[in-house]
């Protein structure tokens, strides 16, 4: 899809805050740091849309980003971190688990993990999460320029291993600085949003 227009529309925290616009939405989970602005941006074609803060656990709403008009992009912030209390961590999950288990319009999540490590705990533990309430998800795994050419797809089985997923659950190889991966993730989300 080629992004000529977007838009920040909502920071929403709940459910009467979300646009009733009507447009199919896609989730982007992922943790600070991971790079999900960095990603977001290669999709949008944009140098500096989504902002990249790099301060961990600062992005505590679901920000709706039109695009074309035609679909939102819901940005959805991880959770998790040791830096924040069990009181807010509980807020926290509250708000992704209302927006992921009650929207209608969510028509998948796009979920990043960090390409260069095994999964975490945090990883296994959204991935059994996702599956409970059977959302479809695309698994995402960043910054792969930083894996030699030779081990990617080795990364890539092992990463599939150990998160467990099934024949019909994809995982992306991608990089913000390559741009590899890019089409695949545009392709699983205009499938996705098809009427
Ligand atoms: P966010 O907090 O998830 O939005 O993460 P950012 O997109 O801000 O990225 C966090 C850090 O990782 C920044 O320093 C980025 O430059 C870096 N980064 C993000 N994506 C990539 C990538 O594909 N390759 C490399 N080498 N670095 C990346």
């Amino acid at each position: 899809m080629k992004v000529n227009d977007v838009e920040l529309v909502m920071s929403a925290v709940d459910p009467k805050q979300y646009p009733n616009t009507g447009y199919p939405e896609i989730g982007f989970l992922g943790r600070s740091n991971v790079g999900k602005s960095s990603l977001t941006n290669v999709l949008f074609n944009r140098r500096d849309y989504a902002h990249t803060s790099g301060q961990p656990g600062k992005t505590q709403t679901l920000n709706f980003y039109d695009v074309n008009h035609q679909l939102y992009f819901v940005d959805v912030p991880g959770y998790g971190y040791a830096r924040v209390s069990k009181q807010e961590r509980e807020k926290w999950a509250e708000m992704i688990e209302t927006y992921l288990t009650q929207r209608t319009k969510l028509r998948g999540v796009v979920n990043l993990i960090d390409g260069r490590h095994e999964p975490s705990d945090y990883d296994i533990q959204m991935r059994d999460w996702l599956d409970y309430y059977n959302i479809p998800v695309l698994y995402v795994a960043t910054k792969v320029d930083k894996l030699p050419k030779s081990k990617l797809k080795q990364q890539k089985e092992m990463l599939q291993n150990k998160l467990e997923l099934q024949d019909n659950e994809k995982l992306v190889m991608f990089s913000a600085k390559t741009k590899v991966g890019k089409d695949e993730i545009w392709n699983w989300i205009e499938d996705k949003i098809k009427a």
